[in-house]
Parts: C-alpha cells; sequence; structure tokens
C-alpha cells in the first residue's frame, strides 16, 4: 500500500467510527428513552390509581347514602303501618321487621363511613401526586431533550462522514476494502491498526522484526496474527522502532 493508501483507510476509518457511534447510539436510544420516560409513566399511574380510586369511593359513598334513605324511608312506612294494627301478632311481625331495617340501616352506615374514608384517603394522595408526577414530567422533558440534542449532533456528524467516504473508498485497493469491510462487519474497532513501538495498537500483539518489515514496506495486506486487524506503518514509528 501506497502512503496516500494508507492515508485515505486510516481517513475511512475516522469516518466509519463516526457512523458506528450513530449507529450504536441508535440501537439504545429507545431503551434510554423508555428509561427516561419510566418514572414519569410510574407517577402517572400512581394518579391514576388515586383518582380512580376517588371516583370509585365517591360513587360507592353516593349508593350507601341512597340505600340508606330508602331504607329509612320504608322504616318509617312501616313505623305508619303498625300504628294501624288490630292486633299483638301483626304489631310484633312490624317490629321484627323494622328491626331488620335497623339493622341493616347501621350495616349501610358503616359501609358508607369505610367509603367516605377511602375517599377522604385519596383525595389526600392526590396533590402530591399530581406534584410528584409534574416534577417527573419535568425531569423527563429536560432528559429528552438532551438526549434529543444528542442523537441530532451524532447524526449530522453520520450524514456528514458518510458523504465523504466514497472518494476515499476510490482511493484504497479493492483486496484491502473488502478485508476492511469484514472487520467493519465484525464492529471491533479500530479496524486498521497503526503499529505503535512494533506491536499492534488494536490488540498489543509484538510483531518479530522480520514481519514489521513486512508491514512497513506494505507491499501487500497484512494483518495482525492474534487479532486480524489491517497493520498500519505510519512515518513517526521509524524512530521507535530503529529501522
Ligand atoms: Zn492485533
Amino acid at each position: 500500500m501506497t502512503p496516500d493508501e494508507i492515508q485515505a483507510l486510516l481517513e475511512l476509518q475516522e469516518l466509519d467510527l463516526k457512523l458506528l457511534e450513530y449507529e450504536r447510539h441508535q440501537d439504545i436510544v429507545e431503551a434510554e428513552i423508555e428509561k427516561i420516560e419510566a418514572p414519569a409513566n410510574g407517577a402517572r399511574a400512581r394518579l391514576e390509581k388515586l383518582e380512580n380510586e376517588l371516583t370509585l369511593a365517591k360513587s360507592q359513598q353516593k349508593h350507601f347514602e341512597l340505600e340508606l334513605v330508602s331504607n329509612n324511608d320504608k322504616f318509617k312506612k312501616l313505623q305508619t303501618q303498625q300504628m294501624g294494627v288490630r292486633n299483638q301478632v301483626e304489631f310484633e311481625a312490624f317490629n321484627h321487621e323494622m328491626e331488620a331495617l335497623k339493622e341493616r340501616a347501621d350495616a349501610l352506615e358503616e359501609s358508607g363511613i369505610k367509603w367516605i374514608e377511602r375517599s377522604e384517603e385519596a383525595e389526600k394522595g392526590i396533590p402530591e401526586a399530581k406534584e410528584a408526577l409534574e416534577a417527573a414530567e419535568k425531569t423527563a422533558a429536560e432528559q429528552r431533550a438532551k438526549l434529543d440534542a444528542k442523537t441530532a449532533e451524532l447524526k449530522r456528524i453520520h450524514d456528514e462522514a458518510s458523504k465523504l467516504k466514497a472518494p476515499l473508498v476510490e482511493r484504497i485497493p479493492n483486496q484491502v476494502m473488502s478485508y476492511y469491510k469484514r472487520l467493519r462487519g465484525r464492529g471491533r474497532t479500530p479496524f486498521a491498526a497503526v503499529i505503535r513501538r512494533g506491536a499492534c495498537s488494536g490488540c498489543g500483539f509484538t510483531h518479530p522484526p522480520q514481519r514489521l518489515q513486512e508491514i512497513k514496506q506494505a507491499k501487500k495486506l497484512i494483518s495482525c496474527e492474534q487479532c486480524g486487524r489491517i497493520q498500519v506503518w505510519l512515518a513517526e514509528e521509524e524512530e521507535q522502532v530503529g529501522f
């Protein structure tokens, strides 16, 4: 590979790293959004639960109030009828029925009170739940704005980088390019690793001197025998290894 081809390969890799950053961001962005929205969703569910409880409690409260009214009406009606009875047996029968209604009135009242308590309990919790929801929504909105800005920025960089790729690909030999694409497909960065102090900068494997010479001469594509990355020799390496 000529210095120009090596230069093009490294520049292409720079662009691909930007593309990859956006691709990886896209892979996690949905999960990130879910994570951001979770507290607000939880707070919304808690508020809804309280509001439903309040609606139920109010309607049950109303139900028992009406039942009690109709129970009392029945009681009064019996009371009036009782005044008109002519014998003790009938009188006792009315008494018996009225006793039952009194007992029922107690039970209805007790149920009514239970629902009043539940309604008060729910009502008490609602303002706090509303505040919590508001706070959670505010936090979520702030975090979403940050995430969206990051997504937009990475996309801008991505789109810019993808436009610059084509002329670089032109400058790289096909054989190198197809091997590079395979490495890119595997996704383990970098794909082309420069030699530093006689070693592959991708995995740290130290090449024997003969191998370093071959990489330096760059007559053919040489990959690291440990990690498979394309090995690239830059001029500044010369001082480090002494040739
Ligand atoms: Zn390596």
